[in-house]
């Protein structure tokens, strides 16, 4: 009798900690039980993206993300174009209105003098990213949005302005702890590379961030070819990688945060 107890005893224990185990690896998946999930970043508003880009998405069913700028020309001969991009499912994000970025650090000769963030107030770039917003929300009808600061710049005269404007957003790209979310920028680097950083990730990255900007022209450029099977690893890998808009991805993240006791 005595050893039968022990036994059962023994049996809950191990079921117990079988079932902590169960709860504690789905708390780390995503929504369709992929381990990492994957944010396609397309930033500036490259008519390269729209042009290269934008058709090799939609040939693969991918949705990405694009952070337009509204004073490039990219975005402002083009606009239905890029309305027509949000209603097909992909997510316009916020880049600020001007792209202003800090002029004082070394290799920044392109900024304009009168777009550096070095000459700008924090309540100035509240504004300005409240009206690109705004801007936003007339395109595509959501009140949601994500952010990626340009340069990842956050410091102005008088302060971080990062800060000040993180509350109006679901998520922004660069603000994401490190032991959750890593980032690459290609630029002029092939497939086989950008599927390397993927690959070599530590077991906690669970997002990783692959910020395009332009593809087969424009600027920082990856190669149309390159890019296209970038995709198709992604595509080949989907039991992998949930690929979706960083709007998705991070509102997923913050309903799974609140869920937690
Ligand atoms: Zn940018």
């Amino acid at each position: 009798v005595r050893i039968n107890t022990v036994f059962i005893h023994l049996l809950l224990l191990i079921i117990t900690m079988y079932l902590a185990l169960q709860s504690l690896s789905a708390a780390e998946q995503w929504p369709r039980g992929n381990k990492i999930a994957i944010s396609l970043s397309y930033d500036d508003a490259l008519n390269s993206q729209l042009d290269n880009a934008l058709p090799a998405l939609n040939l693969r069913g991918l949705k990405a993300s694009f952070y337009i700028v509204p004073l490039y020309d990219g975005f402002k001969y083009r606009i239905e174009e890029w309305k027509k991009l949000a209603e097909q499912g992909h997510e316009l994000g916020n880049h600020s209105l001007f792209h202003a970025c800090l002029k004082s650090i070394p290799g920044r000769e392109w900024v304009e003098p009168s777009n550096a963030l070095d000459d700008k107030t924090v309540q100035a770039m509240v504004n300005e990213i409240t009206v690109a917003n705004t801007m936003l929300t007339a395109l595509d009808g959501f009140t949601e949005h994500t952010f990626t600061p340009p340069c990842f710049d956050q410091m102005v005269k008088d302060g971080n302005y990062v800060e000040a404007v993180k509350g109006q957003f679901v998520a922004v790209k660069s603000l994401e702890d490190p032991e959750f979310a890593a980032f690459i920028a290609p630029s002029d680097i092939s497939s086989e590379q950008i599927i390397h950083f993927i690959e070599k990730q530590p077991p906690n990255i669970r997002l990783i961030n692959v910020l395009f900007h332009g593809v087969g022209g424009d600027h920082l450029v990856t190669a149309t070819d390159e890019h296209a099977k970038f995709l198709d690893y992604l595509v080949a890998n989907q039991d992998k990688y949930w690929v979706d808009t960083y709007r998705t991805i991070m509102l997923a993240e913050r309903s799974k945060l609140r869920q937690t006791p």
